[in-house]
């Protein structure tokens, strides 16, 4: 039995036409000889009946903090109308489509609400379903706690569930379908001229989806990579090849820069000190302590200086109220990273960087640097100026 997964994005099955294309991307698959699990997200994006930002916007700011698990059975709604809605047209077409929520489906997880891990998946159901020939509609993105609460996992989890059960069906490949073509060498939304990565590794696309291109989840592709099957990254509404993800890609890329992705709302917090401060050694472990994850971080005898998510701002005020800091805030931050394994040991990368978006007259706020990743902090609103330049600069030649 060739299992594949095959999953829908939000606008994807936003409507009636596109969910015409699912059907007939699902029939293709049939057609081919594989069983499709198929897996989709709520329909359509913010504003949209369905869409979780949507079903986020009905209830107010208290309830979110004081409901975790409320929020949780909320946000699930969205996926799960879509499982019915899919499996209606499927049907309609006179194939066997069982909708299915995530806890249904199988998938058990913590009571980490928001952004639940998997504990396991029972398969008994879905493979059961697959066996008799029937074509599982599984809503992505949720599952159930070993208690029985409805669990979500975290914002763009679909991609998850499709790569937990890609893992535990032991699946031949995991289809991503969306509304891009696939991996591209920037956001497409940002930077018109970004082109379509054909294969890329596990692990470089990691560095872009955990650098922000969220056209994939990081922890979709880590679970992939941990059971070694295949992802294509490709387009609903046409029949573009895509992107695939394998630990084998074939011919090492001579690039220095790979891709382009950014990461907004981030705010530069800089902290001053004079010598008799006690506070140095223990702010950031304050911050750790109150769950804010800070990154960029630069460490002087006299200052720290580091970003932290916007989100985090006010419990970062009542921290360092309480500790009595000097501090200076800089808000509306967005940081690129370029991410390439071509540029270790390559002189003058961050030059060119430096060069360019001085030429555009864009102020660099902080950069820092890994072997395979340089990042810029910007103003988000010179972001996208930013990201185009760099993309010209390092990119435009390859295509
Ligand atoms: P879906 O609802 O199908 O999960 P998402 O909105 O989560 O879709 O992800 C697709 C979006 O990701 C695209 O519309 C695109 O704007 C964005 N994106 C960001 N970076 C990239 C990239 N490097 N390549 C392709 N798409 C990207
Ligand atoms: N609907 C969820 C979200 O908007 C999950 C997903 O789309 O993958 O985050
Ligand atoms: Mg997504």
């Amino acid at each position: 039995m060739k299992i594949v997964i095959q999953k829908f994005g939000g606008t994807s099955v936003s409507t009636h036409e596109r969910r015409e294309q699912v059907v007939n991307k699902i029939l293709k698959a049939k057609d081919k000889g594989f069983c499709p699990v198929v897996v989709v997200s709520a329909m359509g994006r913010k504003g949209q009946p369905y869409a979780t930002d949507t079903l986020l916007s009905l209830i107010k700011e208290d309830f979110k903090l004081k409901n975790p698990l409320g929020v949780d059975l909320l946000m699930s709604c969205g996926e799960i109308i879509s499982t019915i809605v899919l499996a209606d047209e499927l049907l309609r077409k006179g194939l066997k489509a069982v909708p299915l929520t995530g806890g249904q489906a199988g998938i058990i997880t913590d009571d980490n609400y928001n952004n639940a891990s998997i504990l396991k998946v029972k398969k008994e159901r879905l493979l059961n379903l697959v066996n008799q020939g029937k074509i599982p509609i599984v809503a992505g993105f949720q599952g159930i706690s070993e208690n029985g609460y409805v669990t979500t996992l975290g914002r763009g989890g679909s991609d998850v569930t499709a790569s937990i059960l890609g893992v535990a069906l032991n699946s031949e490949v995991i289809e991503i379908y969306t509304d891009v073509d696939g991996i591209m060498t920037a956001d497409p939304g940002i930077v018109s001229e970004a082109f379509l990565i054909e294969q890329i590794s596990y692990n470089e696309v990691f560095q872009f989806a955990d650098q922000g291109a969220k056209v994939i989840h990081p922890r979709a592709v880590k679970i992939a990579m941990s059971g070694n099957i295949p992802l294509v990254v490709k387009n609903t509404l046409n029949n573009c090849k895509g992107t695939i993800i394998t630990n084998s890609v074939i011919g090492e890329s001579d690039e220095i820069i790979n891709g382009i992705t950014s990461m907004d709302n981030r705010v530069q917090v800089t902290v001053n000190y004079d010598e008799s401060n006690k506070i140095y050694n223990t702010l950031l472990e304050k911050l750790a302590n109150n769950s804010i994850s800070i990154d960029l971080i630069n460490v002087f005898p006299s200052k720290q200086i580091f970003t932290i998510d916007s989100k985090d701002i006010d419990k970062f005020k009542v921290i360092a109220k309480n500790l009595e800091l000097v501090y200076s805030l800089i808000e509306n931050c967005s940081k690129i990273a370029l991410i390439g394994s071509g540029m270790r040991g390559i002189p003058g990368v961050m030059a060119r960087i430096l060069k360019i978006l001085h030429e555009e007259g864009i102020e660099v706020l902080q950069t820092a640097d890994s072997h395979t990743t340089i990042w810029c902090l910007v103003k988000s609103s010179e972001m996208g100026k930013a990201i185009n330049a760099l993309h010209k600069e390092f990119l435009s030649h390859v295509k």
